[in-house]
């Protein structure tokens, strides 16, 4: 589904990737795990086109999308949930879901999303930190995604959310075989959703491990930097 090649990208003369390789297949979870400032965020704004390749490729569903703008990426099928949501705090829920609507009517959302549908008219940001989660993550449903950035999807969000979001986004992968790449800190949340990790440093992806070593803390701890 997504097939990753050396890709590089920089801010002005900075390089903040270098010779990044990675391929997700459909219907798969993959998790990106690393100390800040190691370039997860810079990898998953690249890969949706926020910032302009200076090297490599990006295939995905068959397409190379490398030098393609961001909607164009978004109407092939990849789809992006930032860092901090960035839901539009102003508007209704029923407004935010409108705002990323692309083809699929409120009603089929809110079907897929149930939690939402007695928030509809309330103001996006006076939802709490997990309803904004499953808030954003609805909206990018709204595009039919194949393949979904996720960046810290619980960042900031107490635990019993944390598990609801875990369990909407298998039972997403499960359903629509859609494919997942979740950076992510909580170490038990990618477990539980990823088959395999990808560790970033500096840039660069500089290991790979099968999900269920990071219930390994004491192994993984040098090299991701979060083992307490
Ligand atoms: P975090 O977990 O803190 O979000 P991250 O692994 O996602 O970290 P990035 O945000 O991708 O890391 O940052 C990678 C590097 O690029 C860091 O050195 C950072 O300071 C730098 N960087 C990020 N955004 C910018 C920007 N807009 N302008 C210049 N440098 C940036």
């Amino acid at each position: 589904m997504l097939e990753v090649t050396g890709i590089g990208a920089r801010y002005g003369h900075i390089p903040a990737l270098h010779g990044v390789s990675l391929a997700v297949a459909a219907g798969e979870a993959v998790g990106i795990v690393g100390h800040n400032g190691m370039g997860k965020t810079t990898l998953l704004k690249t890969l949706m086109g926020y910032l302009p390749l200076t090297s490599g490729a990006i295939r995905f569903d068959g397409r190379e999308i490398g030098r393609e703008p961001t909607h164009r990426r978004a109407r092939l099928g990849l789809a992006y949930v930032p860092q901090g949501r960035e839901i539009f705090p102003f508007l209704s829920v029923a407004e935010n879901l409108r705002m990323g609507r692309a083809g699929t009517g409120l009603d089929e959302i809110v079907a897929d999303f149930p939690a939402l549908a007695p928030l509809l008219r309330r103001q996006g940001g006076a939802l709490s930190g997990g309803q904004q989660q499953i808030l954003a993550i609805a909206r990018c449903m709204t595009t039919r995604p194949k393949c979904i950035l996720l960046d810290e999807p619980t960042e900031g969000i107490q635990p019993s959310i944390v598990e609801e979001i875990a369990a909407l986004l298998a039972r997403l992968r499960a359903q629509r075989n859609l494919a997942l790449v979740v950076v992510e800190q909580r170490l038990e949340f990618v477990a539980g959703l990823a088959g395999r990790v990808l560790v970033m440093q500096k840039g660069s992806i500089v290991k790979e491990m099968p999900a269920a070593d990071l219930a390994d803390r004491a192994a993984i701890e040098d090299i991701v930097g979060m083992g307490g």
